[in-house]
């Protein structure tokens, strides 16, 4: 195998083998741009490091023809006592990953050469301050040295001299400190720091392989799902100084704002310095504009630079770049990260400036991106006090009182207020604290932590993993870089940045939410500035042309007509599923628990006698609402403990009221009839179809009152398009026996009306019965559409009331799952029953018509699976309409 590539070999489409890092190099080296020599050793060398515990043996030959090259371009010699050449080693694997070693500069110099540095530039403060970088950073990274112990001899000798920075140190007391560091690695490592440059060299590269494979780094890439076989490249690249002197500098680009999107060049320069100064934020950087007035001519280099990149890479690059004595150096560059709001306006500036077309422009943008747009957010303008920051876990606004346990939030909330439970980290049992919270706010952990995935699961607001607290429960407070908070303080958590803030900060309705909800008019009148208004339109034509792009249709879970209009507003073109037993909830619980312990015949024909026009009104204003649009309302599944009382609670009541001198009759016959219709597991229990076949006419009348809101509507001149769907099928002659009696019943009405009434039945496939048997099932259905709930309850045989907040935090942390399958579906699994069930069924009928009525009908990811899947539809949440619409498209882009 290759394992050296010159950056004048590779290009872009290279991250695998060189790295993102060294890929864009070597692109930015090919299209012509200064990069200061170098080359990239690849991947591979890495993966054959960590199988054989050393570097290949050809790798050494390679670095050596590789480094003579750079040698004789230059005309210098790594690590001579006259003018040497001094490299960078710095790492770079596919995806950027914090936790691995990252970079040593200066690897080269030695006893000798930082005699040549000095030399060379003139400077021998500057020569010798370099040299004690290079130990530092190499005893650090390469040696594993404690770096306290390098950072307490340069403070120690800062004190000697009374010098106040490091800057205030001369050429001659940072000889002293690098004499003092030398001791220390021989103290600590019981070896001499290597003199020789190509040992250096050496050992640097071994050590970059080394630090792939460290606790940190496999802890990052299991939480971020990053495959521990790819290993990491390592670049070695000429090292140019801006430190040498006010001609020199160093800074920081982004080609557009990646903040808000704004077309223009950001960035920060720092004039005598090198590019680790910048980030440490050790000195105040310039804004990159001043460099224009210092230097013009590197100031117009890099603008041409920065154009090159933009128009080459066509989006938002983002770059680190040095000036040594005049003289531009691009040493990084790589597309640049951002936020939700630059991504859409970003978007749509590139299709402007023709650099893109609109498909590449909805691929460009994301429906977690959306999504984030529509949550309310905190006032921009409103004065607003930094407290810490922690991880973005899961998106909104909360403000509300800090509790630090779940008496307290229950407490608190019943007094009327809004609750933010602040916990080291959650488990389990602050279950009932976490609901009842507006936010929730913990110390530790990550984005897979118990916290983040329950708040998610919830909708709930949460930051995690903010460090700096220290909660206290025995004081009952918090403390947080010397500040102390106490419950009933008021705190503010922006759950899209990580941000916590003091007291009560204004929230705010997003435009974006009024643009889909209202119309483009409505959202423009609501935006407080030209900013917005952009982003406005950017976010309008965005979804446009993903509306035009998408195959598949999106409608919405809708059970009753305002939630209808709010989904419509939202460009749901039908509703894929109205849960009828939601429709009974609350007051109107009764009248199906009267349906359910019903002794014989007549008491329970007269039960259902009254829930006739209930449903029959139910559906007319459902199916107006809709009116020309598809209606799938699902009969009756409800798990019979939904609608029962508690069986303890009604026991120990009519227990009390015994020992009391005598329970009501009544209450005894429904704890008798309780009992008996009590279930271990209520979820695999008598619901759904198999409700409907044990209670005859309970799905009839629900039937019926279809057929006569569907007359009615008709009569009065308007379109219902109702369709009627079958829940828990597992065999086909279950749906047949349901289809008989719906046909029958609709042809009654139909004849009586004068009208046809020839409505769609099909069924829920949420049972992987019903998913392998789909062809049979077909024979009966209209339409199939996946219950992916249940189905990946029924998969995996988990309970997700039961499981999630047990266990499903360990399962993520150690890898058993990457993320809740209830939140994305479970391609593998769930997924090969639902192309079993597409096949099958299309095999019947070819042209069957089949949708998504689970919440994973809203979830990203999800949506591209359905939509290469071949579904025809994706229901899901009003709210999540606008997302789907979004992911639809950009699955068929
Ligand atoms: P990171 O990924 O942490 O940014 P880098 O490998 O990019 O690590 O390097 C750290 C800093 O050192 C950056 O500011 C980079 O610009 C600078 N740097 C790296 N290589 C060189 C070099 N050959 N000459 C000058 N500066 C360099
Ligand atoms: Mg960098
Ligand atoms: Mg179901």
């Amino acid at each position: 195998a290759k394992y050296v590539y010159r950056f004048s070999e590779g290009d872009m489409g290279q991250k695998d083998l060189l790295g993102g890092k060294g890929a864009n190099l070597a692109e930015m080296a090919r299209i012509g741009l200064p990069v200061p020599p170098g080359f990239t050793i690849t991947t591979e060398a890495c993966r054959a490091f960590m199988r054989d515990g050393q570097v290949p043996p050809e790798l050494r030959v390679e670095v050596t023809m590789a480094l003579r090259e750079i040698e004789d371009t230059l005309g210098r010699r790594l690590g001579d006592f006259h003018d040497p050449l001094l490299v960078s080693v710095r790492s770079g694997a596919k995806f950027s990953m914090p936790g691995m070693m990252e970079t040593v500069l200066n690897v080269g110099l030695n006893d000798a050469s930082v005699k040549g540095l000095a030399e060379f530039s003139g400077d021998e403060r500057f020569a010798w301050d370099s040299y004690r970088r290079l130990i530092q950073m190499f005893g650090k990274t390469v040696l594993d040295i404690d770096g306290e112990l390098f950072a307490g001899a340069l403070e120690a000798r800062k004190r000697a001299v009374g010098a106040t920075s490091d800057v205030d140190l001369t050429a001659d007391d940072l000889r002293e400190v690098v004499t003092a560091f030398k001791q220390i690695v021989l103290e600590a490592s019981g070896r001499e720091f290597p003199q020789h440059p190509r040992e250096q060299l050496e050992m640097a590269i071994a050590a970059v392989f080394g630090s792939w494979d460290t606790e940190r780094a496999r802890l990052y890439r299991r939480r971020e799902r990053i495959s521990n076989d790819l290993g990491t490249a390592v670049n070695v690249m000429t090292m140019v100084f801006g430190n040498l002197g006010e001609t020199s500098g160093t800074g920081v680009a982004f080609t557009r704002d990646p903040s808000t999107g704004h077309a223009g060049i950001y960035g920060d320069y720092l004039a005598n310095a090198q590019g680790e100064d910048v980030v440490a934020g050790i000195r105040n950087t310039l804004p990159l504009a001043q460099l224009e007035t210092i230097d013009p001519t590197s100031y117009a280099a890099l603008l041409q630079a920065m154009r090159r990149l933009e128009t080459h890479y066509r989006d938002l690059c983002d770059i680190e770049f040095t000036i040594e004595r005049g003289t531009l150096w691009m040493l990084q560059t790589r597309v640049g990260k951002r936020t939700a709001a630059a991504a859409f306006r970003v978007a749509t500036q590139l299709v402007d400036e023709n650099l893109i077309t609109m498909d590449e422009a909805i691929s460009r943008t994301t429906g977690a991106q959306l999504s984030q747009l529509l949550f309310p957010q905190f006032d921009a303008d409103a004065p607003k006090e930094l407290v810490t920051t922690g991880l973005a876990a899961s998106p909104g606004a909360a403000v509300g009182e800090i509790v630090l346990d779940n008496a307290e939030a229950l407490e608190r909330t019943r007094a009327g207020a809004d609750v933010v439970l602040v916990r080291r980290e959650t488990n389990p049992d602050d279950l009932q604290g976490m609901i009842v919270a507006t936010g929730v706010l913990t110390a530790r952990g990550g984005k897979t932590s118990h916290a983040a995935v329950v708040a998610r699961g919830m909708g709930t607001t949460a930051v995690v993993g903010a460090e700096a607290l220290d909660v206290d429960l025995d004081a009952r407070e918090v403390r947080v870089d010397g500040r102390v908070l106490r419950p009933g303080d008021v705190i503010a958590l922006d759950g899209s940045t990580g941000e916590v803030f003091l007291g009560d900060v204004p929230v705010i309705d997003s435009p974006v939410m009024r643009y889909v909800s209202d119309g483009l008019e409505a959202g423009l009148a609501a935006c407080g500035d030209e900013a917005m208004v952009e982003l406005l339109r950017s976010v309008d034509r965005v979804m446009t042309h993903a509306d035009a792009t998408r195959r598949m249709g999106v409608r919405a879970n809708a059970d009753t007509a305002e939630d209808a209009r709010r989904a419509r507003a939202r460009g749901a073109e039908g509703i894929g599923l109205c849960r009828t037993e939601h429709q009974f909830l609350g007051e109107r619980r009764e009248c199906i628990e009267r349906v359910v312990l019903a002794e014989g015949e007549a008491e329970r024909g007269a039960a259902i006698e009254a829930l006739l026009p209930l449903q029959r009104d139910d559906f007319v204003e459902l199916l107006d609402a809709m009116d020309g649009l598809p209606t799938t309302i699902r009969l009756l599944d409800p798990p019979l403990h939904e609608f029962l009382p508690d069986l303890t609670e009604l026991a120990v009541s009519v227990a009390l009221a015994d020992a009391d001198g005598g329970a009501d009759l009544r209450d005894v016959a429904l704890l008798a009839a309780v009992r008996r219709m009590h279930e271990q597991n209520p979820m695999l229990g008598l619901r759904g179809v198999r409700l409907g076949l044990k209670i005859p006419g309970l799905f009839a009348l629900q039937i019926r009152a279809v057929a006569e809101a569907t007359v009615e509507l008709r009569r009065a001149g308007r379109d219902p398009r109702p369709e009627i769907m079958v829940p828990l099928v597992g065999s086909v002659r279950e749906l047949q026996l349901v289809r008989d009696e719906a046909e029958a019943i609709l042809a009654e009405v139909g004849a009586a009306a004068g009208l046809e009434l020839a409505l769609p039945i099909g069924c829920m496939i949420e049972l992987p019965r019903a998913a392998l048997t789909a062809r049979r099932i077909a024979e009966a259905a209209d339409f199939f559409s996946f219950g992916t709930n249940d189905l990946t309850q029924t998969t995996w045989g988990f309970s997700r009331d039961d499981v999630e907040g047990a266990f499903f935090a360990d399962y993520l942390e150690n890898g058993v799952l990457t993320i809740s399958p209830f939140e994305t579906l479970d391609a593998d699994g769930v997924g090969a029953l639902v192309a079993t069930a597409v096949s099958g069924g299309r095999a019947t009928k070819p042209g069957l018509h089949m949708g998504v009525c689970g919440e994973h009908g809203g979830d990203p990811e999800s949506i591209h699976f359905f939509h290469d899947a071949g579904l025809d539809y994706v229901s899901c949440s009003p709210f999540r309409v606008p997302i789907a619409r979004l992911e639809a498209g950009r699955a068929a882009a």
